[in-house]
């Protein structure tokens, strides 16, 4: 198994408890649905989640299989957590153990909100890394005061705050609450605590505003407000663009050539005054495209020397970028490589992985393909390797 997500539901908050409505706040509705029940759903439609376990307490058991559809695919069953938060992660890594996951993501029940694009930046920070924190920067001032005056200013700079789901090496997160039980701790308070006490380093990567806590009564009124924004039709709020993109490189004297970000040995080389990669510009415009923003001539003007010789990722990256920027998401990208000559299947799946990576978004969602033109044409007669692209974004 590579990821299991751990849901910790096992919390007796009574915050948000409001008239006879005396149960847990990650049971209770928004929207028609327990809060649970709406975390539970984020993380079984991941592609990249392969199981999901939820630690709740024994007392709510009942409550549990009222809300959720425990027979769902990727469910496993449900483990009674302990008196801490803490203490009911513990249990609910001991319950994966037997899975052998190689990562494990925790997130809090009362985060609903956490998007396809959080979990992904979590889970492709841990290709690199043992323990990924989402977080987002602080955007208030922030104040010291005491005893109701102000005393002081806090900087800014370099301050988070944190988020869920935190993502960790499996290994790595069990031998950390391991050691915390065995010295005696059980005072964290969230599992980067933990990661950092055991001396893990902690990647920080891009949470979203919209991953919230739902806590206090008050968060329980915007959480409405933002499932019936959710729910209105999908073309009021959002715009779904396809863009193509397409290029041609000859061929040169060399013995390589860089395609989709992979260099493939061969016995010519493509002419460039990048390094030619050819699926990755087609890819860039593509993007381009999608956004109505010019092309990658316009970005990186051919004439300026600074671009000569350069990786092809420069580009790509700022294309993905442009597209954050407008506050939309990637959600498919798809490359034909037209050439005689290398072969592309035994790279297929390294280039999806590095456009990925470029892009931040999982391979799953890009396609890389070839074909020949049989012998026809200027890529039959081996003159040179040409690309077409699409990319499908969202923009709010
Ligand atoms: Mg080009």
């Amino acid at each position: 198994m590579k990821t299991a997500a751990l849901i910790v539901a096992a919390g007796r908050g009574t915050r948000a408890r409001q008239g006879s409505a005396d149960i847990p706040k990650q049971y209770r509705a928004v929207g028609g649905h327990a809060i649970l029940d709406l975390t539970v759903r984020r993380f079984s439609a991941h592609p990249r989640v392969d199981a999901v376990v939820v630690c709740i307490c024994a007392e709510d058991r009942d409550l549990y299989h009222r809300v959720i559809d425990t027979g769902a695919q990727k469910l496993l069953p449900a483990v009674d957590g302990g008196e801490t938060r803490q203490a009911s992660v513990f249990a609910g890594l001991q319950a994966l153990s037997s899975f052998k996951p190689n990562n494990v993501l925790i997130h809090d029940a009362v985060r609903p909100f956490v998007s396809d694009q959080v979990i992904d930046n979590v889970i492709l920070g841990l290709e690199n890394e043992e323990c990924v924190l989402p977080a987002v920067s602080v955007s208030d001032t922030l104040k010291q005061a005491e005893d109701s005056y102000l005393s002081g200013a806090v900087d800014r700079r370099g301050l988070y705050r944190a988020q869920t789901p935190q993502g960790f090496r499996f290994a790595t997160i069990l031998s950390a609450h391991e050691a915390a039980l065995a010295s005696g701790r059980d005072d964290f308070t969230d599992d980067s605590s933990i990661a950092d006490w055991h001396g893990v380093k902690v990647r920080i990567v891009e949470g979203a505003e919209r991953n919230i806590k739902v806590t206090t009564l008050e968060d329980f009124v915007i959480a409405e407000a933002m499932l019936m924004k959710d729910a209105e039709t999908p073309n009021q709020r959002k715009s779904v663009r396809v863009g193509s993109g397409f290029d041609v490189h000859a061929f040169d004297e060399g013995s390589e050539v860089i395609l989709c970000g992979v260099s493939i040995p061969h016995t010519r080389k493509l002419k460039g005054h990048s390094d030619a990669d050819v699926g990755m510009h087609a890819l860039t415009d593509a993007l381009y495209g999608a956004l109505c923003d010019g092309d990658i001539g316009s970005h990186f003007p051919p004439s300026d020397p600074q671009w000569k010789g350069a990786d092809s990722s420069v580009f790509l990256r700022h294309a993905g970028q442009c597209v954050k920027e407008r506050g939309g998401t990637i959600d498919h990208a798809d490359v034909t490589l037209i050439c005689q000559a290398p072969k592309i299947g035994p790279h297929r799946d390294e280039m999806r992985k590095r456009l990925g990576e470029i892009l931040e978004i999982s391979e799953d969602k890009i396609s890389v393909k070839a074909t020949t033109t049989e012998r026809l044409g200027f890529a039959g007669r081996e003159e040179g390797i040409a690309a077409m692209a699409t990319a499908t974004i969202s923009l709010p």
